[in-house]
């Protein structure tokens, strides 16, 4: 079994090890309930770096919904177990006063790309994701980390932090993983009952069905209006956002003449989806 640590303590002289050593070191921040998506982060960071710590880290500074939080699947020995045969050097996953003790004080806020779409459904979210990003990217020293493309917003708001704090840390974003009927895994998609696990791919069906749309020259606004269509029809029960953005910046596009990105999360079953696709 590979180690779980706690403790920053704990994982720095094993770091400060490998650093001396002058081997890259990969991170894998994750929330735990680990799938098929976040393995493919970790043999990612396999690939390109000779040491990989995964943190598993339920961070409640990104949940603006406190049942949300509460809900959230934890499955730290199943984690455990999945991430045996993959090679990681070490489990980090503190509990919430090792990354925020007492007189925490600081938020890492990215003004522009962490205000559209989800950081307008979910106030707050970014500020924390950016901030436990900082704090995780401090705390592992790692030379190296990964994030996944489903997350396509948060991606975009890490590599502005990392950028504009001169972070020692290259970001590596690396591809979306879906279930054969083409849902994007996500932890959340255990808490979908069965009718509506079935009726889920709508979603990417749907956005697909938009660039398809889009790419034919039929205008943004059709096309969105179309897509919203198609998954309220298919038995969603919400809508949040489908939204053309440009793919880097995720400001406003009409139409997809350089790299745009369509991104929508809907809710079905009372459970939030996100996704997102190259137009
Ligand atoms: P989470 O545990 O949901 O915070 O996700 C941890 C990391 O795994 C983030 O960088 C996510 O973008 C990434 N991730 C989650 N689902 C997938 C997926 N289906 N394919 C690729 N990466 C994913």
């Amino acid at each position: 079994m590979i180690p779980i640590l706690r403790r920053v303590a704990d994982l720095r002289p094993q770091v400060a090890e490998w650093r001396a050593d002058r081997q890259a070191v990969a991170v894998v921040p994750t929330m735990g309930a680990l799938h098929a998506g976040h393995l493919s982060l970790v043999r990612a960071a396999r690939a390109r770096c000779p040491r990989v710590i995964v943190t598993i880290f339920v961070n409640p500074a990104q949940f603006n919904n406190p049942e949300d939080l509460e809900k959230y699947p934890r499955t730290e020995n199943a984690d455990a177990e999945l991430l045996a045969p993959e090679g990681v050097d070490a489990v980090f996953a503190p509990l919430v006063d090792e990354v925020y003790p007492p007189g925490f004080a600081t938020t890492v806020s990215v003004a522009g790309i962490s205000e559209p779409l989800e950081g307008m459904h979910r106030p707050g979210h970014f500020a924390g994701v950016a901030t436990v990003v900082a704090k995780l990217f401090g705390m592992t020293g790692a030379s190296h980390a990964f994030f996944g493309e489903k997350d396509w917003q948060q991606l975009a708001v890490i590599r502005r932090m990392a950028a504009d704090l001169d972070l020692p840390v290259e970001v590596v974003g690396c591809p979306t993983l879906r279930d054969s009927d083409g849902l994007a895994m996500s932890s959340r998609n255990a808490r979908l009952s069965p009718a509506a696990r079935a009726l889920a791919p709508a979603l990417h069906r749907a956005m697909q069905g938009a660039a398809r749309s889009l790419r034919g020259g039929v205008k943004a606004g059709k096309a969105l209006e179309w897509a919203v269509a198609d998954v309220l029809n298919a038995g969603f029960d919400s809508v949040d956002y489908m939204d053309l953005r440009d793919a880097a910046t995720l400001g406003s596009v009409e139409a997809p003449d350089a790299p745009a990105r369509l991104l929508a999360a809907a809710t079905l079953d009372g459970v939030r989806l996100i996704d997102n696709i190259a137009v």
